[in-house]
């Protein structure tokens, strides 16, 4: 793969996309006053509503301090991305209320949005990430992943796929347990022709849902790897289950310090990285047929890997003490 030159010089990229589970002011403000403090730059994905669901729970921008706390990450540069409009199922006229309200308090719409994992409002969700056979199979695997996904279709009351289209230009999909994440998928951001019609360009991320994974995968050598490829990480993981007891993962204070040590990193948000990288491409790429399988089964082997082999997912992991404490 060509060395990609990144602005200032900068020689390699790493980022998160920071899933808004679990997040509430006391636990992720700390997390962000430090990730500022080493100049890690990422994208915070929120919920305009409180959850409606019990598996989920987090604040939103309902909730004066983590409203002011987001409206103050987001001056200091952090992207404001959306996780739908809240956990739960969410119908159109809710949906359409809530990126107005979105718009209102942060002054934008968001420019990446991310499906939070059932609802049924999501945007090509669940086993539609796949295309056959490997749908079949994941729904196998995740039986959760069967049920009906409907906002990208028309006449269902989660329809939102026509203001998706609109609003959001860059969408999650394939994810790898590498830290470079553009050499699983060169292709990023990148145009996928069965998804066109509600969605506009995709990206792939490094699945790392919680700090078991993010401690497996962002060792030193693996940092040194990102750096020497001339990389791009974009670190997909829940922040909101970093803080046990008042205390910060020590694992990942010693990463984000390895890592914001190196002077030739571009630490920016996620959008930033894409624009750059469509700019650098020349933007458009469809990505061929063969080179989707491919991901997806790769994808589909590391989420059965983490699942099933070593069991560090958040499947396991929501279940042990490190997150019910
Ligand atoms: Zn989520």
């Amino acid at each position: 793969m060509k060395k990609i030159c990144f602005p200032d010089n900068k020689k390699f990229v790493f980022t998160i996309v920071d899933d808004t589970d679990d997040s509430f002011l006391e636990n992720t403000k700390p997390i962000y006053d430090f990730l500022f403090e080493h100049g890690i730059l990422i994208t915070k994905t929120i919920w305009v509503y409180p959850p409606r669901d019990r598996e989920s729970k987090g604040h939103s921008l309902q909730h004066q301090g983590y409203r002011s706390f987001i409206l103050d990450i987001k001056n200091k540069g952090y992207e404001i991305a959306l996780h739908n409009v809240g956990s739960g199922s969410y119908f159109r006229k809710e949906i359409l209320k809530g990126l107005e309200e979105y718009k209102n308090l942060l002054g934008e719409y968001p420019n990446i949005h991310i499906n939070h994992s059932y609802n049924a409002d999501s945007i090509y969700g669940g086993f539609k990430r796949f295309s056959f056979p490997f749908s079949f199979l994941i729904k196998l695997l995740h039986p959760v992943y069967a049920q009906k996904y409907e906002g990208e279709i028309p006449g269902s009351p989660h329809f939102w796929g026509d203001i998706h289209k609109k609003l959001i230009k860059y969408s999650r999909n394939y994810e790898t347990d590498q830290l470079n994440t553009i050499k699983f998928n060169p292709y990023m951001p990148y145009i996928d022709k069965s998804k066109e019609q509600y969605s506009n360009y995709w990206f792939s991320a490094t699945f790392a849902p919680n700090q078991w994974m993010f401690n497996k995968i962002v060792t030193p050598r693996a940092v040194d790897n990102l750096e020497q490829e001339g990389g791009v990480c974009i670190l997909y993981t829940h922040l909101g289950y970093y803080m046990k007891n008042g205390k910060i993962d020590q694992g990942f204070i010693e990463k984000i310090k390895y890592i914001s040590q190196k002077n030739n990193g571009w630490f920016v948000p996620v959008s930033t990285v894409l624009d750059f990288l469509m700019e650098n491409n020349a933007g458009n790429i469809v990505i061929p047929r063969i080179v989707k399988l491919k991901l997806e089964l790769l994808y589909l082997f590391v989420r059965f890997k983490y699942r099933r082999i070593l069991k560090i997912d958040d499947y396991t992991f929501k279940k042990s003490n490190e997150y019910s404490s």
